[in-house]
């Protein structure tokens, strides 16, 4: 980028990538090539023992992946980022990069499922230990700090409940103890909040959800200093979590629009929020837009509008939450967030499955749970969707 002064999110999102290629395209060019030859002995030599060379092999580096990876750094404000084949696997990777047995790492109670399996189940039979504690209390952090943590993993707007972590006081504290932050800013996108402003050291994404936008792709991303991403990219080339030219042509297609997407995305989540308050039926409605929500202010500090994600709890119980999910009808049962159509997941039935009852209890996730990730739809067609449903 040439300008000298910095560009909007808007902008970044559509000429973030321009000058990684002198090719006279005005879309990207998709480079689906697995391998790429040198043009002599010594270029080989050198692109071999190069830093994440982009025209190597693919799990190293990939030209179209490089653009990706470009504009993402470019919203996150962070010099560099790796983009991967998940979000886990960004998370993942960036988490073992960061850890040796005997390390300790201070994390949330409520994290992504993945997530909570990776830090709970997981890094323990590797002898790095975990502590969990309440997001919303940023002493609970320093107080579960130990000589040996080498990690402070955050999430925020955490999943389901859209519980806030307060990203400034949580860098500071991490940082006066010479500790790394990761936080997950999967739930705001960069549109509506970024960490890296607030101190925090490593950002990741699935950019499956508002960065890809569309529920075409899966990937994931993780956003820092050159260095830091360096040190994670030689851990990705031998966990194998790399991501490709197609899912990297699809998230450069689907980045244009995040910030028109992510706008909407928000206000119609809020219109829906209110709405829903409103509803006999409903018992709860948990947004950080809402007035109410218990850290409304501090939602306003870090982000710019609450994102597109909200959940409620529903009077009914269990088989409320269940029957919601099956009558709805433009708003389709289905996992995921972030694309341009409306979902809603009943969670205690998505998470049954893999996480023990305490540990759901200790994520402060209501049996009655629906988590809704609103899309594009024209919002009173999603308020009416809605109230047919609950009629039930
Ligand atoms: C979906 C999600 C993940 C995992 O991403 P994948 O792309 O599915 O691997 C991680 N964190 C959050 C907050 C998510 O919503």
């Amino acid at each position: 980028m040439t300008s000298d002064f910095p560009l909007h999110p808007e902008t970044l999102a559509i000429h973030g990538d321009d000058g990684l290629e002198a090719d006279t395209d005005v879309a990207p060019s998709i480079h689906p090539s697995s391998t790429f030859r040198a043009r002599s002995a010594a270029e080989f030599a050198e692109i071999a023992s190069g830093e994440r060379p982009s025209r190597f092999y693919t799990r190293y580096g990939n030209p179209t992946v490089a653009r990706a990876e470009r504009v993402i750094a470019g919203l996150e404000g962070k010099a560099a980022a790796l983009l991967l084949a998940s979000g886990m696997g960004a998370i993942a990777t960036t988490v073992l990069a960061n850890v040796s047995a005997g390390d300790h790492i201070v994390a949330q109670t409520s994290h992504y499922m993945g997530t909570t399996r990776l830090l709970a189940d997981l890094l323990p039979r590797f002898g790095v230990t975990v502590s969990q504690v309440d997001q919303t209390d940023p002493a609970a952090f320093e107080a579960a700090l130990r000589p040996e943590t080498r990690l402070v993993m955050i999430e925020t707007p955490s999943n389901p409940t859209l519980a806030i972590t307060d990203l400034a006081a949580v860098a500071a504290i991490a940082r006066a103890h010479g500790v790394t932050t990761i936080a997950d800013n999967t739930f705001a996108s960069p549109i509506n909040q970024r960490p890296g402003e607030h101190g925090i050291d490593l950002v990741v994404h699935s950019a499956t959800k508002y960065l890809g936008g569309h529920s075409d792709l899966v990937a994931g991303v993780v956003c820092g200093e050159a260095a830091a991403v360096q040190r994670i990219w030689e851990h990705a080339i031998v966990l194998g979590a790399s991501s490709n030219a197609f899912d990297a042509w699809l998230l450069l297609r689907g980045l244009r629009t995040l910030a028109l997407r992510v706008t909407r995305q928000s206000d119609s989540a809020l219109l829906l929020a209110r709405m829903l308050e409103a509803h006999p039926a409903v018992a709860k409605v948990h947004y950080p837009g809402l007035e109410r929500h218990p850290q409304h202010a501090l939602a306003r500090r870090q982000m710019k509008a609450f994102g597109g994600v909200l959940s409620i709890e529903l009077a009914g119980g269990y088989a409320a939450a269940q029957s919601l999910v099956a009558r709805l009808e433009l708003v389709a049962n289905a996992v995921s967030l972030g694309g341009v159509e409306s979902l809603a997941v009943h969670a205690a039935s998505v998470w049954e499955g893999s996480l023990s009852i305490a540990q759901i209890e200790a994520a402060g996730v209501s049996p009655s749970l629906v988590r809704i990730a609103v899309g594009l739809e024209h919002p009173e067609d999603l308020a009416r969707d809605f109230v047919q449903a609950l009629a039930g």
